[in-house]
C-alpha cells in the first residue's frame, strides 16, 4: 500500500467522487432531516398530548377546587332557605363554613341584591351596602344569576377590597303562596385567585410547563388571564377548555423550554450533520478505494509492462549477444543457450538442452581449469578462464569464458551463467606472435630471444640447486661460402636438415635454438653437479654432434659435407654467474674453435676469457688508433717466376704505443665485425693511392694490391668515393688491384658485378683472395671482371707433399689458364713450393721466401736503390732484376 501514496489517481474520477460525496451529504442530510422532522412531529404530538393530559388533569383538580368553593354558596343558600331568610347566627355559621371551603375568602348574603352580611367583615367593610343589581359594572352577572336561577360566576375582576378574584352568586328563591316564587337575594362567595386553586398549578413549573388560565372577558372581548406562572405569552400552547357557571375558561400549557428547545434543534442539526458526514465519508471511502485500486492496478500494469519490456530487451540482448551464452542449473545441466552458442558449436538447441557442457570438451583444457572453476562457483565467486572446446563437427576452438553464479530473489545460487568469447583467432595470433618472437621461422626451432630467456630461467633455477648446465654454441664452418654456392633455398634446406640432425642426438630436456644464420645454441640442463661428470657429458654430446653433422647432407640431390665449430661452457660457474657471462664464455670458446680451424669443440677456460677481454680492449683502442695515426702501410712484393717484380700487396699494421707492432690477424677480424673496417679500408686505400701517385713510386711502376673488405665494398658510395679518391690523389687506376675473398659474392651479385664493371672500366683489376678455401663453385667467375686468382697459402704450402692439395693447385691453374687469369701463389716459404708451382705453369710468387711485408717506403727504397730482385727470385730460373707491369 505504501506504493499507493505515490500513485497518481485518476483526476476525473476524483472529481466525480467529490460530487458524489457532496450529493450523498446533501441527500442524507435531507433524508435524515425528514426522518428527524417526522420524529420531531410525533414527538411534538406526543408532547402536546402529554401536555394536554397534564392540562386536563390540572383542570380536573381546578374543577374540584372551584366546585368546592362554589358549593359554599349552595350550602349558604340552603341554610338561608332553611331559616326562611336571614339568620342571625350568620357570622358564626359562615365562620364555621369558611375553613371547609378553601379558596373562599368571604361569604356574603345580599338580600335583594344589596350586600348586607359579610363574613369576615374585616377588610370587607366597603362591600357592605353595595347594591349588586345597580352596579353598572357588575350587574350583568347579577341579573344573569337572578334571571337564570343558576349559580353564576362574576369576574374575575379586581376586588374592591383589593386582590383579584371572582364572585360566585347563588340566587336564592323562595316560593310563597300567592306570591309564587320570588327572588330573595344572593348568597355569594368571594373566591380569591389564586387561593382557590390551592396547589393545583404548583407542579407545572417543575414539570416544565408554563401555563395560563384565561378566559375571554365578556365585557371587552379581551383575553383575560386568570392565573399564570409566566408573564410571557405562550407559544403554540395546548388549550383545554372547561365550563364555569358563567362561561368558559381555558387552560393553556406550553413547555418552559418551548416545544422545540434550541438544544434539541442543535442536537438534531448535529445528528443530521453527523449522519450525513458519516454517510458521505463512507461513500468517499467506499468509492475512493476502487479509484485508488484502479490507479494502483494501472501503475502495477505499467510497471509490469516496463518490466516485461526490459525483460524482453534483456532476453533479446542475451539471445542475440555476439558472445556465446550458456545457463546451467546447479548440476551443470544446460537449460539455455543463445543463438551465438548454436552458431559457434554447430549444435541444435535440442542437442544441448539438458546436457552437461562437457560435451564440448576437446580434452585439451587443463584439468586444473575445471577444478578452479568448480572451486570458485559454489562460493558465489565469478570465475574466468579458457576452455579448449570442440564443435559438433569435432573442430576445436578456444573460448574465453566468464562463469558466474546466478542468484534467485532469496539470494540463493540457482544457476550458473557462462558468457564465452571465441578467442581462437586471438589465441592463434598470440601463438603466432609468440612463435614469431621466440621461434625461428625457417627451422621452427627456438630463436635467440627464446634461448636467452631459457638461459636466464635456467640461471635463476640453478641458483636454487646444485645441478650444472651447459651452453653450447654451434657455427657451421664456412657456411657463407656453402650458402653462396648453393642457391638460397638450398642453403635454407641445409640449415633445416642440420637442425634436425643435431636435434636427434639431444635429450628431450635439452634445448636447441637457432640464434642467427648458421649459429645455433644448445642448452643442456640438469647435468650432474660434479664438474668432471658434467664436462664428460658435454664432451660426449659434442662428439655425437660432430659425428652426426659430418655425414654428408643431401641437398637438391647433391651431397654437401659440412663441419661445425662448437664452443661450450658449463654454468653456473659461481653463485653470481649471469647469463651474459655464460654467453660471453661460450662465444669465446667458439671463436677459439674457429681459430683452431673449425670442426672441433672448445671448452671455455679462464685463459680464453682473458683473451676475449683483450679483444674487446683492442677494438676500443683501434677506434682511437685510426685518428691517432697509429696505422702503418706495409708492402709484400710479388715476383714473377723469371725474377721480375710484378707488384706488391698492401698489408696494414698497427703501431701500438704499448703493444708494439700489432699484426692484422689480431685486429682485422675485430674491425670486420663493425664499420670500423670501412674506416680502416678508407685509410688503406688512401695510403695506397698516395703511394701510387708519389714520385718515388712512379720510378718503379708496379701494381699495388689492396685487400678490400666486402662490408666496405658493399657501401653504396664505394665506387664514386674511390673514383674521387683516385682523381684527387692522381693515382693511376690501371696499377691498382683490389683483392676480395669469395665472401663478397654471397649476395646481391648483380650489384657487385655492376660496381666491379664500373671500376674495371677505369682499369682497376680484381683478384680473388684465398681462392680454393670457399665452396668450390667456379661458376661465378665467368660473370665477374676478374683478372687474378690468389691460391690460398694452405694449399701452396702443402702442395708438394699432399696430392689432394697438389691436384687442387693444378685445377686452379688450369682454370685460370682457360679463363686467361693471372695466378698469384701466396705463402711461398720454401724452394720446394716455388719449384712445384713453377713446374705447373705461370705463377706469380708472394711469400716469405721472397720477402716479408715491410714498410712501404722500405720496399720502395730497396727497389729504387738496388734494383735488385730478391735472391730467391733466381729459383725461378729466370733472369732477375727486371720490373714489369
Ligand atoms: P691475406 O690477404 O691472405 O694476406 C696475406 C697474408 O699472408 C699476410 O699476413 C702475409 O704477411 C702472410 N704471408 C705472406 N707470405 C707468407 C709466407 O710465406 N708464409 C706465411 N705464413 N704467411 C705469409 P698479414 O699481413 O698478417 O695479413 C693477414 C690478413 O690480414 C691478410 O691476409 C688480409 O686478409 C688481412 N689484411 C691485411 N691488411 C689488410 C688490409 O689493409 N685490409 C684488409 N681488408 N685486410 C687486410
Ligand atoms: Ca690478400
Ligand atoms: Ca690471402
Amino acid at each position: 500500500m505504501a506504493a499507493l501514496a505515490h500513485t497518481p489517481l485518476d483526476r476525473a474520477a476524483l472529481r466525480r467522487l467529490r460530487w458524489l460525496v457532496a450529493l450523498t451529504f446533501v441527500a442524507v442530510a435531507l433524508a435524515s432531516s425528514l426522518v428527524f422532522y417526522r420524529g420531531e412531529q410525533s414527538r411534538l404530538a406526543l408532547e402536546r398530548s402529554r401536555a394536554l393530559a397534564v392540562a386536563e388533569s390540572e383542570l380536573r383538580q381546578l374543577e374540584d377546587h372551584l366546585n368546592l368553593a362554589l358549593s359554599s354558596t349552595r350550602a349558604l343558600a340552603a341554610m338561608v332557605r332553611q331559616n326562611g331568610g336571614y339568620f342571625r347566627d350568620f357570622p358564626q355559621v359562615a365562620g364555621e363554613m369558611m375553613p371547609l371551603y378553601p379558596g373562599v375568602s368571604s361569604l356574603q348574603l345580599a338580600p335583594k341584591g344589596v350586600v348586607t352580611y359579610v363574613f369576615p367583615l374585616k377588610g370587607n367593610e366597603k362591600a357592605v351596602g353595595h347594591d349588586l343589581l345597580r352596579d353598572p359594572k357588575r350587574n350583568g352577572e347579577a341579573f344573569l344569576a337572578r334571571d337564570s336561577h343558576r349559580l353564576t360566576l362574576a369576574g374575575p375582576f379586581n376586588l374592591i377590597q383589593g386582590g383579584f378574584g371572582a364572585v360566585a352568586r347563588q340566587p336564592i328563591y323562595f316560593s310563597a303562596p300567592g306570591k309564587g316564587e320570588y327572588f330573595w337575594g344572593f348568597a355569594s362567595a368571594l373566591i380569591r385567585f389564586p387561593d382557590v386553586f390551592g396547589d393545583t398549578f404548583d407542579d407545572l413549573l417543575p414539570a416544565g410547563y408554563h401555563y395560563q388560565l384565561w378566559r375571554i372577558n365578556p365585557e371587552d372581548g379581551e383575553r383575560q388571564v386568570i392565573a399564570a406562572n409566566t408573564e410571557q405569552p405562550l407559544l403554540s400552547s395546548v388549550d383545554t377548555e372547561f365550563l364555569v357557571p358563567n362561561g368558559a375558561w381555558h387552560l393553556s400549557l406550553a413547555p418552559v423550554a418551548g416545544w422545540q428547545p434550541p438544544s434539541v434543534l442543535l442536537k438534531l442539526a448535529l445528528a443530521v450533520l453527523l449522519i450525513s458526514s458519516v454517510f458521505a465519508l463512507a461513500v468517499y471511502r467506499l468509492l475512493r478505494q476502487p479509484i485508488r485500486l484502479r490507479a494502483l492496478v494501472a501503475e502495477r500494469t505499467r510497471e509490469l509492462q516496463a518490466q516485461a519490456d526490459s525483460l524482453r530487451k534483456l532476453s533479446q540482448a542475451v539471445e542475440q549477444s555476439p558472445n556465446s551464452i550458456v545457463i546451467t542449473n546447479l548440476d551443470g545441466n544446460i537449460e539455455y543457450v543463445n543463438r551465438f552458442f548454436l552458431a559457434i558449436t554447430g549444435y541444435q538447441r535440442e542437442d544441448v538442452i539438458g546436457q552437461n557442457p562437457r560435451i564440448l570438451s576437446s580434452g585439451r583444457t587443463p584439468p586444473g581449469t575445471y577444478t578452479a572453476m568448480w572451486q570458485a562457483l559454489p562460493q558465489g565467486k565469478t570465475w574466468q578462464g579458457e576452455f579448449y572446446n570442440k564443435r559438433k563437427d569435432g573442430s576445436e576452438y578456444v573460448e574465453l569464458a566468464i562463469v558466474a553464479p546466478l542468484r534467485d530473489d532469496d539470494g540463493r545460487i540457482s544457476h550458473y551463467i557462462a558468457v564465452k568469447e571465441d578467442v581462437t583467432a586471438q589465441k592463434q595470433a598470440q601463438e603466432d606472435l609468440y612463435r614469431l618472437a621466440y621461434f625461428d621461422s625457417l627451422t621452427g626451432l627456438p630463436n635467440r630471444a627464446k634461448a636467452i630467456a631459457e638461459l636466464n630461467a635456467s640461471c635463476h633455477a640453478s641458483a636454487a640447486g646444485p645441478a650444472l648446465n651447459a651452453l653450447l654454441l654451434l657455427d657451421i664452418d664456412r657456411f657463407k661460402l656453402i650458402n653462396d654456392a648453393l642457391d638460397h633455398a638450398s642453403g635454407d634446406r641445409l640449415l633445416l636438415l642440420f637442425g634436425a640432425r643435431v636435434q636427434l642426438v639431444l635429450r628431450r630436456e635439452d634445448l636447441l635454438a637457432r640464434l642467427s644464420g648458421d649459429e645455433f645454441a644448445i642448452l643442456v640442463r640438469g647435468l650432474d653437479a660434479d664438474f668432471d661428470s658434467a664436462a664428460g657429458h658435454v664432451a660426449e654430446l659434442s662428439k655425437a654432434i660432430h659425428d652426426a653433422v659430418n655425414k654428408p647432407f643431401k641437398v637438391d640431390g647433391d651431397d654437401v659435407g659440412i663441419t661445425v665449430s662448437i664452443g661450450a661452457t658449463l654454468y653456473p660457474s659461481g653463485p653470481a654467474d649471469a647469463p651474459s657471462s655464460v654467453l660471453r664464455r661460450a662465444d669465446t670458446a667458439i671463436n677459439r674453435s674457429k681459430l683452431n680451424g673449425g670442426n672441433c669443440t672448445v671448452f671455455f677456460d679462464e685463459a680464453m676469457g682473458a683473451q676475449a677481454e683483450e679483444q674487446y680492449k683492442i677494438e676500443r683502442e683501434l677506434r682511437l688508433a685510426l685518428p691517432a695515426g697509429e696505422l702503418r702501410l706495409y708492402l709484400q712484393p710479388q715476383w714473377r717466376a723469371d725474377g721480375v717484380i710484378m707488384g706488391a700487396e698492401a698489408l696494414v699494421r698497427w703501431q701500438h704505443p704499448q703493444r708494439g707492432l700489432v699484426p692484422p690477424a689480431t685486429f682485422i677480424p675485430l674491425a670486420e665485425e663493425s664499420d670500423l673496417i670501412v674506416d680502416l679500408g678508407i685509410w688503406v686505400l688512401g695510403e695506397a693511392c698516395r703511394l701510387l701517385a708519389c714520385p718515388e713510386y712512379a720510378l718503379t711502376p708496379i701494381r699495388v694490391s689492396v685487400n678490400v673488405s666486402p662490408r666496405h665494398f658493399r657501401q653504396s658510395s664505394f665506387v664514386p668515393w674511390l673514383t674521387g679518391l683516385l682523381a684527387a690523389s692522381g693515382a693511376d687506376p690501371k696499377r691498382l688491384t683490389l683483392e676480395f675473398t669469395e665472401g663478397l659474392f654471397i649476395a646481391d651479385v648483380d650489384e657487385v658485378v655492376g660496381k666491379m664493371n664500373a671500376l674495371a672500366a677505369m682499369g682497376i683489376h680484381f683478384s680473388v683472395d684465398d681462392f680454393g678455401t670457399g665452396y668450390s663453385s667456379l661458376s661465378y667467375l665467368k660473370q665477374l671482371p676478374i683478372h687474378e686468382l690468389k691460391i690460398d697459402k694452405s694449399f701452396v704450402q702443402d702442395a708438394p707433399s699432399d696430392s689432394d692439395d697438389a691436384a687442387l693447385v693444378e685445377t686452379i691453374m688450369s682454370v685460370a689458364k682457360h679463363m686467361k687469369l693471372r695466378v698469384v701463389a701466396e705463402g711461398v716459404e720454401t724452394e720446394a713450393q716455388a719449384i712445384f708451382l713453377n713446374s705447373r705453369g705461370t705463377v706469380i710468387h708472394q711469400g716469405y721466401l721472397y720477402g716479408r711485408p715491410e714498410p712501404a717506403e722500405d720496399l720502395l727504397r730497396r727497389i729504387n736503390d738496388t734494383l735488385q730482385p730478391h735472391p730467391a727470385a733466381s729459383l725461378a730460373h729466370h733472369p732477375a732484376g727486371q720490373w714489369q707491369i
